[in-house]
């Protein structure tokens, strides 16, 4: 899978996509991540991106030319057209659900506002779709993008160690995940519980189960609706 991230300020991607199970994961070429610095693209003389919005206000706005030039320099590249998501408070708050769908595309491209955001023509030119990544406002995009990013490439083949390592955890299917514990058996007084000593493996999976509907009920009882 091809995951381009549109953006002004590439290093703070790269810095956190280099780690970890995602930086092994384009080592092994289980997906290719790429940051792309929208700047790059601009034709204006100062390299400027921005420029204050029409009808007045505070802050600064992203110009259409140099993202869409961006966009169309990764199509070209890519030898298709990705699916095109704007981060956005204004989006659909992301869910589990949707990480699997997007999950399934070949490429995908994730435009990063920053300052006020950027102008709306070049969302109605080109985007197909808003995501949020909750109901507060951040400086930029990049975050969101990351947390995507990192949410779809840990659900491709090969990404984590075991198979659908990832299925059975909160969210999967509705659900939050139960508790998990490590040695030792006793830590300052407190025991794991019994059942996960006893080698009794369909017990076992009974006090799951039983844990999951538990939390979820105790959290986010807004889950069981
Ligand atoms: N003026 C805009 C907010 C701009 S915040 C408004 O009121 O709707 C600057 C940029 O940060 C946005 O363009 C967006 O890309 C990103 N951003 C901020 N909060 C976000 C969120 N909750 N989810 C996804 N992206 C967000």
């Amino acid at each position: 899978m091809n995951i381009e991230i549109l953006t002004l300020f590439p290093g703070m991607c790269e810095a956190v996509l280099g780690e970890s199970i995602i930086g092994r994961a384009q080592s092994l070429d289980l997906v290719r991540i790429r940051a792309r610095n929208i700047r790059d693209y601009t034709k204006d003389k100062h390299r400027r991106t921005d420029d204050p919005p029409f009808g007045g206000g505070l802050g600064m706005v992203m110009q259409c030319q140099p993202i869409a030039d961006c966009f169309r320099a990764v199509c070209d590249e890519l030898g298709e057209r990705p699916h095109f998501i704007y981060m956005s408070p204004q989006g659909k708050p992301l869910t589990q659900q949707r990480v699997k769908e997007l999950a399934q595309l070949p490429s995908i491209a994730l435009l990063c506002g920053h300052y006020e955001g950027v102008d709306e023509r070049v969302i109605e030119a080109l985007v197909d779709e808003e995501i949020s990544v909750g109901d507060y406002v951040l400086t930029g995009g990049e975050l969101p993008a990351l947390v995507l990013t990192d949410a779809i490439t840990r659900l491709l083949p090969g990404v984590l160690k075991a198979d659908a390592a990832f299925i059975g955890e909160s969210h999967w299917d509705g659900l939050l995940e139960q508790p998990h514990y490590t040695r030792p058996a006793v830590w300052e007084g407190m025991a794991v519980p019994e059942v996960l000593l006893s080698g009794n493996h369909a017990l076992q999976e009974q006090w799951r189960r039983e844990q999951q509907l538990e939390r979820t009920r105790r959290k986010r009882p807004d889950l069981l609706e």
